[in-house]
């Protein structure tokens, strides 16, 4: 039995009583997932939790334009938590996660938390709630005397290395005790295989829950890693010639009448259900026209390049972790589909949204998965590779809008207004990383012309 609202309330208020928080972090993320949030005190909660707080959409990136600028906060009030790194002797601070609206009440349909309750909605009609985990690589590095990041990686430890190779050991104990009181589950945490890069993971929830805890999660990274004098960057590729960062979505569909995982299927001999197979249909036929979405920047597509554990080509496989989409071996109730290409850059909300979509759509269309590929295929031939019919992945930011703007998942899922002010924002993104000149064209030019 899910808890009333009434009795939840009742929590929050014993544990403002009991925490002494004194102030409350309104929060919730712009088109580019970044969270803002604004601070109220303790005894406006009343107001708070009535979605009374207003606040200027015109300064929010992709939200209104100036003349239609009052939007308000609508809490969810499952989020509320303390901030572990607020609490002292008779003070602490807590936030909530927040919805959008209009002065109308109604829905702000530019608030990316909002396209995903949409896309959940979706789910729902057809009788399935969507499960998602995420994995979100970070790299940890060193600061200069101002505090701005340097390019150097705070330890040289590589993939499971421990201490004293691992020297973000000790980071990620801290984070893990932030992200615990916060509420997740924590599932493992390691060193990556880049020097200063590690993960974190926690256990896979409903669709918005999990882009909820991908977004705290995020916060909690970099502003732990700043108690420590370090800066946590989950840009793609940081560094040329290393791993990049990926944030693997772990998906699956539940029906919601039987209670039951409608991936799995014992009867088949990958253990996979028609669902299943036609949500990877979905996903493969989908791919390239959501990437602008799960890979949103210029940095992104140096990530998605042979040699590094990222995909580069379109194709699935029950094992292979050079395919974009890979089955992970666990059956029953944790049978899931891994989509190997997004980068934690991405707004986990319409990142999530635009998969579950893609899958969907899949499903909706009852689509089949096309063969799987099962050899490496970052060691096969161009002629093999054409040979099999794979095809592969935008190779950047430009190509990837184009495919956004014309595809059908982008605004479908996104809406007419998050769909347009993301392309515009984007597209603006690309211009002026093309008429930058970049380090490497003078290297490579001004010498030798
Ligand atoms: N860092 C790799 C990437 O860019 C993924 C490594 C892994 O399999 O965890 O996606
Ligand atoms: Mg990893
Ligand atoms: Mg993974």
């Amino acid at each position: 039995n899910a808890p009333t609202r009434e009795s939840i309330l009742e929590t929050i208020k014993e544990t403002i009583e009991k925490k002494s928080v004194e102030l409350l972090h309104m929060q919730f993320v712009d088109l580019e997932g970044t969270l803002k949030h604004v601070t109220i005190t303790a005894e406006q909660l009343g107001q708070a939790v009535n979605g009374e707080t207003m606040f200027d959409g015109s300064s929010i990136t992709g939200f209104t334009p100036i003349n239609q600028s009052d939007l308000y906060l609508v809490p969810d009030i499952t989020t509320f938590a303390v901030l572990p790194w607020t609490e002292e002797e008779g003070y602490s601070e807590a936030r909530f996660l927040c919805s959008v609206k209009k002065p109308d009440g109604s829905d702000f349909e530019g608030d990316p938390r909002n396209v995903l309750k949409k896309t959940v909605k979706r789910a729902k009609d057809q009788g399935f709630s969507i499960s998602v985990g995420p994995e979100l690589e970070f790299f940890l590095f060193e600061t200069d005397e101002y505090g701005l990041p340097t390019q150097r990686t705070q330890d040289v430890g590589g993939y499971f290395e421990p201490s004293p190779k691992d020297d973000g050991e000790k980071v990620r104990l801290a984070i893990y005790k932030a992200l615990k009181m916060l509420g997740f589950t924590i599932e493992a945490s390691h060193h990556e295989v880049a020097e200063g890069q590690h993960e974190i993971n926690f256990k896979y929830a409903d669709a918005l829950a999990s882009a909820d805890a991908a977004t705290t999660y995020k916060w909690v990274v970099k502003t732990v890693a700043k108690q420590f004098g370090l800066h946590a960057t989950f840009m793609p590729k940081p560094l040329a010639g290393a791993n990049g960062n990926g944030m693997h979505v772990n998906i699956s569909l539940f029906n919601d009448e039987k209670q039951e995982n409608s991936f799995y299927d014992d009867s088949d001999k990958l253990g996979l259900s028609p669902i299943a197979y036609s949500f990877i249909g979905g996903l493969i036929d989908n791919v390239k026209d959501f990437v602008a979405v799960t890979n949103p920047l210029v940095n992104s597509y140096k990530r998605l390049v042979p040699g590094y554990e990222a995909p580069c080509y379109i194709a699935w496989s029950a094992s292979n972790r050079s395919a974009l989409i890979r089955i992970p071996a666990t059956r029953g109730p944790g049978t899931r589909v891994e989509i190997r290409c997004p980068d934690p850059s991405a707004n986990p909300y319409l990142a999530f949204a635009v998969i579950a979509s893609a899958g969907l759509d899949g499903v909706e269309r009852g689509l089949t998965a096309p063969a799987s590929v099962d050899a490496d295929i970052f060691s096969m031939t161009s002629a093999e590779i054409e040979d099999r019919g794979i095809d592969n992945l935008p190779t950047s930011l430009e190509q990837a809008l184009e495919r956004f703007e014309s595809g059908k998942i982008g605004e479908a899922t996104l809406g007419e207004h998050a769909f347009t002010e993301y392309l515009e924002l984007k597209r603006g993104e690309w211009d002026q990383f093309r008429m930058t000149v970049h380090d490497w064209e003078i290297s490579a030019y001004q010498s030798k012309y």
